[in-house]
């Protein structure tokens, strides 16, 4: 684990001390299945079950410094799976914070919750549902984080979830892209292209 984290420093993807600091905490071999615990440090994503895959650790720091996540935040995680990022985000945000992390899967979402569960968070709740639409209950957000892609563009819904100069770290098709909320109606948009993922399933 120090090792792929390291490397993950010394390659420039993960640079915020309180990022840097949940890799080390949340090891990532809690949430990979048995038969595959000995593959839980190399640098790729790893299937989780019902054709969906843990993330590669290089695509989750980068999407994690994009996102910027902060102590006190609250933060949709859509497409939660192992929950190794529901629990890095629960870690970085603190007590102060909440995280909800919603997955589509049943049996995925109880994966996830049972992994986590060894690190005892308060802050971390689990919910099944289609996030595609983001979940509105709980809305405003500090941060919103999709863990799977758009089909051909942002949904609409997700950028009404966000607070003023909240963050949206969303990939579509084979691009990551940062969404800053300026204004109501105002975003700044940055494009990352270069990236693998399972698709966003796009029901409602
Ligand atoms: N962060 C997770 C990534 C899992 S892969 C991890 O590292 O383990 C992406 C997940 O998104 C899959 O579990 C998939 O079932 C889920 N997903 C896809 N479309 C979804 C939707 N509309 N709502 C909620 N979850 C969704």
């Amino acid at each position: 684990m120090k090792q792929l984290i390291e490397n993950l420093i010394s390659d420039g993807h993960l640079k915020t001390p309180k990022i840097i600091n949940a890799f080390y905490k949340i090891d990532r071999i809690d949430f990979v299945p048995e038969e595959l615990k000995y593959e839980a440090y190399t640098n790729a994503p790893l299937p989780i079950g019902y054709g969906q895959t843990i993330s590669q650790p290089l695509t989750v720091a980068f999407m994690l410094e994009l996102l910027q996540p902060k102590s006190g935040h609250k933060i949709l995680d859509i497409g939660s799976g192992s929950g190794w990022q529901s629990s890095l985000l629960a870690c970085i945000t603190s007590d102060e914070g909440r995280v909800i992390a919603i997955e589509r899967i049943l049996e995925l979402s109880e994966f996830g919750k049972d992994n986590s569960q060894k690190y005892n968070f308060k802050n971390l709740e689990f919910i099944v549902g289609d996030g595609s639409m983001g979940y509105k209950k709980e809305a405003p957000y500090d941060r919103i984080i999709v863990a799977a892609a758009a089909f051909d563009k942002i949904p609409e819904e997700l950028k009404k979830q966000l607070k003023i100069n909240g963050r949206l770290v969303i990939p579509v098709k084979n691009s990551i892209w940062l969404l800053i909320k300026k204004e109501e109606n105002k975003f700044e948009e940055k494009e990352f292209p270069g990236f693998v993922f399972v698709p966003l399933v796009e029901e409602s």
